[in-house]
């Protein structure tokens, strides 16, 4: 038997549109004011090696060609969050991966421009947010 720690954190990336808008302040006070910690967060670029290896598990989708060079078009601001059930309330407070979707109040609704330029990642697991965090960040810059 495995025993699953809940880890209480969670991995998020403001996406290429949403930075180019000037959207990263309000974004994170959505974030800020829903409890959520952050434990580290750096603005950068992602290569298209490195979107397309962050977004391998959706390789075999149709539209992966597209969210990878999506992904690697513009600087992103990536972050480690922390909060009791981070992962499940972070899902809930981004809101559903197309915005004509999402519930009124949720970051997705507020800020997404479509399906694809959905404004921010959220992990959807205890597993990815380590791997994903672990994608972005030493153990140094976690404070
Ligand atoms: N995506 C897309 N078209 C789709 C589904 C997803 O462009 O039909 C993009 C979108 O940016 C999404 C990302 O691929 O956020 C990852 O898809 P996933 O199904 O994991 O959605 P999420 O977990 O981000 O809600
Ligand atoms: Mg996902």
């Amino acid at each position: 038997m495995t025993i699953q720690m809940a880890t209480n954190r969670t991995f998020t990336m403001i996406k290429p549109e949403a930075v180019e808008n000037g959207n990263i302040g309000a974004i994170l006070e959505r974030i800020n004011a829903a409890g959520f910690r952050i434990v580290a967060m750096k603005k950068t670029q992602l290569s298209a090696d490195s979107a397309g290896t962050f977004y391998e598990v959706h390789k075999e989708r149709p539209f992966y060609g597209e969210l990878v060079s999506y992904m690697s078009s513009g600087p992103i601001v990536a972050a480690i969050l922390e909060k009791d059930n981070a992962v499940a309330d972070f899902r809930a407070l981004i809101g559903a991966t197309d915005p004509t979707e999402a519930a009124d109040g949720t970051i997705r609704k507020e800020f997404a421009e479509s399906k694809a330029k959905n404004a921010v990642h959220g992990s959807d697991s205890d597993e990815n947010a380590a791997i994903e965090g672990d994608f972005f960040f030493t153990e140094e810059e976690r404070s």
